[in-house]
């Protein structure tokens, strides 16, 4: 018999693993079997049982369990112990707007717009930020993308929305033939470890939505963190500052806070330990292993991005975007500064999959407090 979504809420959910990745919903949801949808919370939850036809691919997809995990790692080229890594680099977005707006160099969004620009791409799923928080879109012009720029440390379901994007015009199987001709057909899609993750195995089993993926970019992730007032309490006090005077947050080998004032706060990620969304404690993808090319700041000094290149297809954006839109880190010791980056980067992996074993191990003798 299948595994199903009531598999999910007894070994994810209760056991505090769910990451609200979304991607459950998401093929619940394109397929149109719509037996799943997202409470406010963003958790997922049965909304028409009725409707579940226990087809099983909800576990199938879930970045939590292990199936398929041997299969898109064959299918990507995956290599023991931190993913593939064909090349570093650290690069900065050329036009100074996408610079500006963006997290660290702005490389995310220089190559979005790049593979836009020259007909590669007819969308991207990215998030922004609005009153209502950072929400996941389909970006289909280069304002979109540039609007998209910058990053936000809380939680971006950035699975629905192609889901969205498909149940809008799809109510049956037959009619998504006829909507994949009109909807944008290449896709970029830029996630989390876990939201590539999931990306990747949806593609492993060939389902709507994710055949209209053409590129996987990854972020480093070191975990969600909700930012909330309250919560935010001792660390404006051990660090002598207001949140509410918080204009950009980085995150490299600590959290840096950006004031509007112009001061810069160095706060150690340890110290932020309590925000963390319970369920990252579990993840074992610092670095976006399945990704075409993963990002983050980590190894590269502010306003800069370092990358990993992953998959040919990565390499051919890579080589693409350093001709085109980036500017490369040309300091004179230049491959120190690549090695250094990379060496920061494994560190940053190991460790991560080391506090995972630890938390997996004290859940186990019941000594984690699960946060649902
Ligand atoms: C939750 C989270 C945790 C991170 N943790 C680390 C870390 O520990 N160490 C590190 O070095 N880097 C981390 N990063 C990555 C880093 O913050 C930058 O996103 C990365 O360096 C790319 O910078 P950029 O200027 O090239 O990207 P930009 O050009 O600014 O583009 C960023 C892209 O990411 C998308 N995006 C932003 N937030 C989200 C989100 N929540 N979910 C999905 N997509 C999103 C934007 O829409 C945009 O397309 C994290 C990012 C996130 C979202
Ligand atoms: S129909 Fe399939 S995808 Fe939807 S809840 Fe049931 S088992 Fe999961
Ligand atoms: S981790 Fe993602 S796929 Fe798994 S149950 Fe949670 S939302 Fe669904
Ligand atoms: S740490 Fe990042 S990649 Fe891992 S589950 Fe949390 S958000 Fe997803």
């Amino acid at each position: 018999m299948n595994k199903t979504f009531f598999n999910l809420i007894q070994e994810v959910q209760k056991e505090g693993r769910c990451h609200h990745c979304g991607g459950c919903v998401t093929f619940c949801s394109a397929i149109n079997y719509g037996a799943l949808e997202l409470d406010d919370d963003g958790k997922p939850r049965f909304g028409t049982i009725e409707k579940c036809i226990e087809c099983g691919l909800c576990y199938s997809i879930c970045p939590e369990t292990d199936e398929l995990n041997q299969e898109i790692r064959e299918n990507i080229g995956w290599e023991a112990p931190f993913g593939k890594i064909v090349g570093v680099s650290v690069s900065r977005a050329r036009d100074e707007k996408i610079w500006e707006k963006g997290t660290d160099g702005g490389s995310v969004t220089a190559i979005l717009t790049c593979l836009f620009d020259t007909g590669r791409i007819d969308g991207a799923i990215v998030s922004k930020n609005t009153e209502q928080g950072r929400v996941p879109f389909l970006a289909t012009t280069s304002q979109e993308l540039l609007d998209s720029a910058g990053s936000c440390f809380n939680h971006s379901h950035g699975m629905t929305q192609l889901a969205e994007e498909y149940t809008t015009f799809s109510p049956s199987i037959k009619a998504l033939e006829k909507l994949r001709a009109a909807m944008p057909s290449r896709i970029a899609f830029v996630g989390t470890p876990c939201q590539i993750n999931t990306m990747r195995k949806m593609q492993a089993l060939g389902i709507v939505p994710s055949d209209s993926i053409a590129y996987c970019f990854g972020l480093f992730c070191s975990g969600n963190f909700l930012f909330d007032t309250q919560a935010f309490k001792p660390i404006e006090e051990k660090y002598q500052f207001k949140y509410a005077d918080v204009e950009k947050i980085n995150i490299k080998e600590y959290f840096i806070f950006s004031l509007t004032s112009g001061r810069q706060i160095q706060v150690s990620i340890d110290d932020l330990k309590d925000l963390k969304r319970g369920a990252c404690n579990f993840c074992r993808d610092f670095s976006a292993e399945y990704a075409d090319i993963s990002f983050g700041g980590l190894g590269a000094d502010q306003g800069w991005t370092t990358a990993i290149t992953r998959t040919p297809t990565g390499t051919s954006v890579m080589a693409l975007a350093m001709e085109k839109v980036l500017t490369p880190w040309q300091y004179r010791e230049n491959i120190k500064t690549i090695t250094q980056a990379e060496n920061k980067v494994i560190s940053a992996c190991k460790e991560k999959k080391q506090q995972a074993k630890q938390h997996v191990r004290a859940n186990e003798i019941g000594d984690v407090r699960i946060a649902l």
